[in-house]
């Protein structure tokens, strides 16, 4: 096969692998991470946040209820009632003065036996059993507990919740003489609503057992839709309403929302917290496209590694595949090549070139004598003087045994003489054996310069010769064909 093709598709079938490994963790570790997500915010975090507006919803109705009972319990109200409700302004002045000591929206009392209502700005009408609207006053007249608590739906106005404390006024023998009590804003519940809405993106509502939305940030919701009316919630609302307490989720929109309920019995409302899931997912959504980001940067690193590791292999390879291991010069498959190309640009540029063919003389004896690897070192010294003595573009080549042959580019067979003899030379001069200084080794070479008309054959076998006559002529010759 093709190296190149396989280098591409063993780099396909990696970066497939990691380009689907990786979108597979992000996708499932994205589905995963959305899942316990939604699961933390239905499970903990929403039903903290309505504990939290209970218990705030509990410590402010603790201050309206203590004031509402000391007016009840207070002599001054028995006495007045008692006197006949004579002189109304002694009660407006009274009136007046609680709700200032106590910063109250309102302060009111309203007679059992007259059934008038004063409160801190004069004296009022005489309340009707049959007016709806004057309802909670005969509600309080005929209750066990000894105060009720009513929520007004002024939170559009000053964004806050009033509520008044109706409780009860009875006299030493416990007979009912009328309801006293304050209105007052529900100031930490209001600002721990505003601030789960405007921090934490919460929807924050009281709704009634009836499905109507009592409170509401939005004006036009509260008092006036219920939530039987509201798309996706509507379908769950008898059931919401069904429960003290309960996670949902349903759709609106086109959106998920988060909701979590709780009933309230002191106000006998519920409170709904709603989180739309793409505000809750909106951190990891950025932490799922930053990872998306990241991966592929990760995954060209690691294919441009691997491509780079494969091109040095390749390489090492391509060359181990044309050096001869002893030498390091090309081994002969590679000289073929060589020199088919040479003959095919003589062929154009008519360029001389040369061949030499190089053999050690009497290099079985060296082999017997100090032994083959001896013998090696002579052969790898050798290629080191072939080396030397070369020009950078000949092409050095190790034929066969104690064999080279150089291909000697832009020479004629004259120059191929002197470099032979410059290669003579020195292999004269070389010390291959320390034990034995004196003992010289020389080659005999052959050369042969291109003619027209040559190929491979004919002109190795003219080297060839050339080298056998060199032998002939004794040795240490060059001899050219
Ligand atoms: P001549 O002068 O006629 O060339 O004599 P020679 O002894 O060199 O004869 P020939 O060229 O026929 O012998 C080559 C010997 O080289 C034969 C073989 O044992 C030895 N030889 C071949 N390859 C290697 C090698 O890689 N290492 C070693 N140490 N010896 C080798
Ligand atoms: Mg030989
Ligand atoms: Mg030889």
């Amino acid at each position: 096969m093709n190296p190149l093709s396989l280098r591409t598709k063993l780099i396909s079938l990696v970066t497939l692998i990691l380009v689907a490994g990786f979108v597979a963790t992000n996708v499932l570790n994205y589905e995963v991470s959305k899942g316990a997500l939604r699961t933390t915010i239905l499970e903990n975090e929403l039903p903290l946040s309505s504990n939290n507006i209970y218990s705030a919803i509990q410590a402010d109705l603790l201050r309206p209820i203590f004031i509402s009972s000391m007016m009840a319990n207070d002599t001054f109200v028995h006495d007045w009632v008692l006197d006949g409700e004579n002189d109304p302004a002694r009660m407006v002045r009274y009136l007046t003065q609680m709700r200032q000591t106590y910063n109250a929206t309102t302060a009111y009392f309203i007679s059992g036996a007259s059934q008038r209502y004063y409160h801190y700005d004069g004296v009022g009408q005489v309340l009707n059993e049959a007016n709806p609207a004057d309802g909670w006053f005969f509600a309080a007249r005929d209750m066990k507990e000894p105060y009720a608590v009513n929520v007004d739906f002024n939170y559009q106005i000053d964004g806050n919740i009033t509520i008044f404390i109706n409780y009860r006024v009875t006299d030493a023998q416990g007979n009912f003489i009328g309801v006293t009590g304050v209105g007052l804003g529900l100031k930490s519940v209001s600002n721990l609503v505003k601030a789960y809405q405007e921090e934490f993106r919460r929807n924050v509502y009281f709704v009634d057992d009836s499905g109507l939305i009592r409170v509401h940030a939005e004006p036009k919701m509260a008092g006036k839709t219920n939530i039987h009316d509201i798309d996706g919630l509507g379908a769950i609302a008898d059931d919401v309403l069904s429960r003290p307490r309960g996670s949902h989720t349903y759709t609106t929109k086109g959106e998920k929302i988060l909701l979590t309920t709780r009933y309230i019995p002191e106000l006998k409302w519920h409170l709904f917290i709603e989180l739309p899931e793409f505000e809750a997912l909106k951190d990891i959504k950025r932490g799922f496209i930053r990872s998306l980001l990241i991966g592929p940067m990760v995954i060209l690193i690691t294919i441009l590694l691997i491509a780079y590791t494969i091109n040095i292999f390749q390489r090492r390879l391509e060359d181990m595949a044309i050096t001869d291991k002893l030498t390091g010069l090309y081994n002969r498959e590679h000289f073929d090549l060589s020199l088919t190309q040479a003959i095919k640009r003589f062929n154009r540029d008519k360029r001389p070139f040369s061949l030499l063919m190089l053999d050690i003389d009497h290099f079985k004896p060296i082999n017997d004598e100090f032994g083959h690897l001896a013998g090696d070192a002579v052969i790898r010294g050798t290629a080191d003087i072939v080396r030397a003595a070369a020009r950078e573009s000949d092409l050095l080549c190790r034929w066969g045994g104690e064999e080279f042959i150089i291909l000697a580019s832009d020479c004629t067979a004259k120059d191929a003489q002197r470099l032979s003899d410059a290669i003579r030379d020195a292999m004269r001069a070389a010390k291959f054996f320390p034990d034995a200084p004196d003992r010289t080794v020389t080659i005999s070479v052959g050369v042969s310069e291109v003619r027209p008309g040559d190929d491979e054959i004919i002109m190795i076998g003219r080297a060839d010769q050339a080298m056998y006559a060199a032998k002939e002529k004794g040795r240490d010759r060059t001899e050219t064909l």
